[in-house]
């Protein structure tokens, strides 16, 4: 019988082979001079993500959410799933959340389209329940193909599921949120997902310091340890 391995080691897995075969450039993920035209890259990308079928929740799903926003962003905000509003309208982050996000965005000076906001996983989970390991893993490719296109500056990985796939982590949040980590040479940023913040308000100041941490970094390029 195969040894079962964990998701993490499994995550882990598909980036190596990925980097390994070339099939995607994530070891190369780095800014060129010239920039390449990644709204067709995107857009085929997306064409391909919106018949997928390779896990269950194609069957629940009214809508793949692949994910919007502009392709030369340097900021990419991870969420975890798609939620009801999301599956209905085919587009990430737009119910209370969602709005959430906008306001936030706002206040540092930013739109919806100088950032590209995705998931985890690109289909609603039933009930919004939290994406099981298989979702994930048939999901990842998705992902990684997504990050490699848009080669953001940053990535803030918005909520645990989030963070703890793209940092193959166990740690809860409170441990990692506001610290830079590294996801192929992007740093990565964990923050709290604004679904949380509806629940637990006082704590959309420490997203706040986040926030001007992320700011900093795109003046200077500096990452705080
Ligand atoms: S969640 Fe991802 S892997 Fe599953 S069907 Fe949707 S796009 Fe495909």
């Amino acid at each position: 019988m195969p040894k079962k391995i964990s998701l993490n080691e499994f995550l882990q897995r598909i980036e190596e082979e990925a980097k390994a075969d070339h099939s995607l450039g994530l070891h190369y993920v780095r800014r060129p001079q010239v920039m390449p035209d990644k709204r067709p890259l995107l857009e085929s990308l997306k064409q391909k993500t919106l018949t997928c079928r390779l896990c269950d929740l194609s069957k629940t799903r009214t809508n793949v959410v692949f994910g919007d926003g502009n392709p030369y962003a340097d900021i990419l905000f991870i969420g975890e799933a798609p939620g009801y509003n999301e599956d209905v309208q085919g587009l990430p982050f737009v119910g209370d959340a969602g709005k959430l996000l906008d306001k936030n965005l706002e206040a540092m000076g930013l739109k919806r389209s100088d950032v590209y906001i995705a998931n985890i996983i690109k289909c609603r989970p039933p009930n919004n329940r939290a994406p099981l390991p298989d979702e994930i893993m048939a999901c990842y490719p998705h992902l990684l193909r997504q990050i490699e296109t848009i080669q953001p500056k940053i990535i803030v990985a918005l909520g645990h599921i989030a963070a703890k796939t793209l940092l193959k982590t166990k740690a809860s949040m409170s441990e990692i949120r506001g610290k830079f980590f590294s996801f192929s040479n992007i740093p990565v940023l964990p923050t709290f997902h604004p679904a949380y913040l509806l629940r637990n308000p006082a704590d959309k100041k420490k997203v706040w310091e986040d926030m001007q941490k992320l700011l900093a970094f795109l003046k200077t390029g500096k990452t705080e340890t």
